[in-house]
C-alpha cells in the first residue's frame, strides 16, 4: 500500500491505528492522544543585513500535555509548514513515553533555508521566534522546552535560553528552558555521542534475547557480529565506535559517495580521518570499493544500521537486504512498503521510534540537570572515591594481596557527569526494549517490534490520560 495519498501527520495516524487495535482503550481516549493539543502558527518581520523586512513563517506544535513540559527540537529548513511539525511532535509524545521520558511531544520550525542568511540575521530570527514563544507561553522549564534539530546547533540554544533568560529576569530554572546548549551554559556531558551510543544500547539488549536471536539464528551477544553502517555522521560514527569496541566487526561503511568493505572489519577513526585528509572514504588502505553507495544495504551481515536518510530501503531494494536484523539510527529509513517486504522475510526491524531516542533521553538529562543547579557527579565523586580507596585498602590488608594498577583505577573511580548521563542512558534502553519486546511476546498478533513499540507508547499516554480524568 503507496504512502503517497497521506500527508505526514495522517501516516503517522495510520501507524497509531494499526497499533491502537491492540489496546484496550477506550475509542475517544485514542483519538485524543492521536490530536495536537495546541498549534501556534506565526509570522514576524525581521529586519535583513541589507535593508530589507522579511516575514518569517514559523511553528510550534504542543502535541500532548499529558506531562509537561512539552519537548521536541526546532528545525530550520525551508520545507517546514505546519504538518510536518504536528507530525514530528506527535511522533515525539510517543517517543518520550517508549523511554519513559516524562515530557509531551512537542516540535518548532521555522521555514528558512539557513545558508542563505548571515550569522547575525540567524540570530535575529532565533531571538524573535524566542520572543513570539515567551508571548503566548510557548517555551519555559514548565512549559515547553525546544531543542536542536535538522540546521540548528549548541548556537542557537544558546540564543535561545540568552533570549528567555533577558525576558524572564530572576526565573530561577530558566536555563531549563531550553536543550542542547554549550556546556557552559548549561548543557550536559554525553549529548554528543547520546543517539550513537542509544542505538547500540537498544540493538545488544535486543542481542542478548535469546528467544529472538535463535529465531533469526544468530548467536547471542554482539562479539563478533558483522555490521555495515550507513553515513558517517555524528550518529553513524558513534554507533560504529561502540559496535567495534564491543567486539563486533564493522564490516562496511557507506557514504554518499561511495562505500568501502573490509571483511577484517573497519576501525570508524580511521575511516573519518581518511575522509577528511583525502575528501572521500573510497581508496581506505585495506578496504575494497563499492563504488555505488547504495549496494553496501544489500551487502551480508548480521546488522544494518541505516544512519544517514529517510526512505533508503524501500519496495525497489528490500527484497535484496541479507542483513537479519536492521537498527534503524535513522528517522524513517523505510518506506513502509519495505516494513511489509521485511516482515515477510522475517528480518527484524528495530524502530527508529526508540532506538534513536538517545538524544531525547540526555536532553531530559540535561533538563534535571538544569533544576539542579548543579553538575552531575559533583557531589558525590570525592565521597565515592574516598569511600571506594577504604574498602579496597581494607580488603588489600586482609588477604595480604594488591590489586593491579589498571583494576584500583577502575575500583577508585568516582562518578564524572558523563558517566553518570551514559549510564542513565544505558539503562533507559535496555528497560525501553525490554518493554517493547514483552509486549511483542504477549500477543503474536502484533506484526513487528515497530507496532509493539507504539503499542507500548500508546497504552503509557492513555493510561497517563485515564488517570488525571477530563477537567472539569
Ligand atoms: P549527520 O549530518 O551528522 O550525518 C549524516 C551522514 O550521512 C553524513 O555524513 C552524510 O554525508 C551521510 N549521507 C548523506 N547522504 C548519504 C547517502 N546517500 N548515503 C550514505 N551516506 C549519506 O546527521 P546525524 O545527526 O548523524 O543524523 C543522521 C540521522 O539520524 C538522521 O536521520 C537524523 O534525523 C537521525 N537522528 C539524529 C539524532 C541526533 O542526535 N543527531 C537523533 C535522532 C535521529
Amino acid at each position: 500500500m503507496s504512502n503517497q495519498a497521506y500527508s505526514f501527520f495522517q501516516s503517522v495516524e495510520r501507524s497509531f491505528d494499526k497499533a491502537a487495535k491492540f489496546t484496550k482503550l477506550d475509542k475517544g481516549l485514542l483519538e485524543q492522544i492521536k490530536a495536537c493539543n495546541s498549534i501556534y502558527s506565526m509570522r514576524f518581520p525581521v529586519k535583513m543585513d541589507d535593508g530589507r523586512i522579511e516575514v518569517i513563517e514559523a511553528y510550534r506544535v504542543q502535541h500532548s500535555h499529558h506531562k509537561t513540559p512539552c519537548k521536541g527540537g526546532i528545525r530550520f529548513s525551508i520545507e517546514v509548514n505546519q504538518d510536518e511539525v504536528m507530525a514530528l511532535a506527535a511522533l515525539m509524545t510517543y517517543k518520550c513515553a517508549i523511554v519513559n521520558v516524562p515530557f509531551g511531544g512537542g516540535k518548532g520550525g521555522i521555514k528558512i533555508d539557513p545558508r542563505k542568511y548571515s550569522t547575525y540575521e540567524l540570530e535575529k530570527i532565533t531571538r524573535r521566534y524566542t520572543a513570539e514563544l515567551v508571548k503566548k507561553n510557548f517555551i519555559g522549564p514548565g512549559t515547553d522546552v525546544p531543542a536542536p534539530d535538522y540546521g540548528t546547533g549548541e548556537r542557537e540554544m544558546a540564543w535561545i535560553v540568552d533570549t528567555y533568560q533577558s525576558l524572564k529576569p530572576g526565573e530561577i530554572d530558566a536555563a531549563g528552558c531550553v536543550t542542547g546548549k554549550p556546556i557552559t551554559q548549561g548543557g550536559v556531558r554525553g549529548r554528543k555521542e547520546a543517539t550513537g551510543l542509544g542505538v547500540f544500547f537498544g540493538v545488544r539488549e535486543v542481542c542478548s534475547m535469546p528467544d529472538v536471536m535463535e529465531r533469526l539464528g544468530l548467536s547471542v551477544g554482539i562479539e563478533g557480529k558483522t555490521i555495515v553502517v550507513q553515513g558517517l555522521g555524528n550518529v553513524g560514527y558513534h554507533s560504529a565506535k561502540y559496535f567495534r569496541e564491543a567486539g563486533a566487526k564493522v564490516v562496511a561503511i557507506a557514504e554518499y559517495e561511495g562505500a568501502i568493505y573490509n571483511a577484517e572489519g573497519l576501525n570508524e577513526e580511521e575511516v573519518f580521518q581518511h575522509r577528511k585528509k583525502t575528501g572521500s572514504i573510497l581508496n581506505f588502505p585495506g578496504a575494497t570499493n563499492i563504488a555505488n553507495s547504495k549496494e553496501a544495504l544489500e551487502l551480508a551481515c548480521d546488522i544494518l544500521i541505516p544512519a544517514a536518510l529517510e526512505n533508503v530501503i524501500n519496495h525497489e531494494n528490500a527484497d535484496r537486504v541479507k542483513a537479519k536484523i536492521i537498527g534503524e539510527a535513522a528517522n524513517g529509513p523505510l518506506t513502509p512498503e519495505a516494513d511489509e517486504i521485511l516482515a515477510a522475510k522475517k528480518v527484524l526491524v528495530i524502530p527508529d521510534m526508540y532506538l534513536n531516542a538517545g538524544g531525547v533521553t540526555v536532553s531530559y538529562f540535561e533538563w534535571l540537570k538544569n533544576l539542579s543547579h548543579v553538575r552531575y557527579g559533583r557531589m558525590e565523586k570525592r565521597f565515592t572515591e574516598n569511600l571506594n580507596g577504604h574498602i579496597l585498602g581494607q580488603i588489600e590488608e586482609l588477604t595480604g594481596k594488591k590489586v593491579s594498577e589498571k583494576e584500583r583505577g577502575f575500583i577508585m573511580h568516582g562518578p564524572e557527569e558523563v558517566d553518570l548521563v551514559h549510564s542513565g542512558l544505558e539503562e533507559s534502553m535496555i528497560s525501553a526494549t525490554r518493554e517493547i519486546m514483552d509486549i511483542w511476546r504477549s500477543n503474536p498478533e502484533i506484526p513487528d517490534m515497530r507496532t509493539a513499540a507504539y503499542v507500548n507508547a500508546i497504552n503509557k499516554v492513555g493510561t497517563s490520560y485515564a488517570e488525571l480524568g477530563i477537567f472539569p
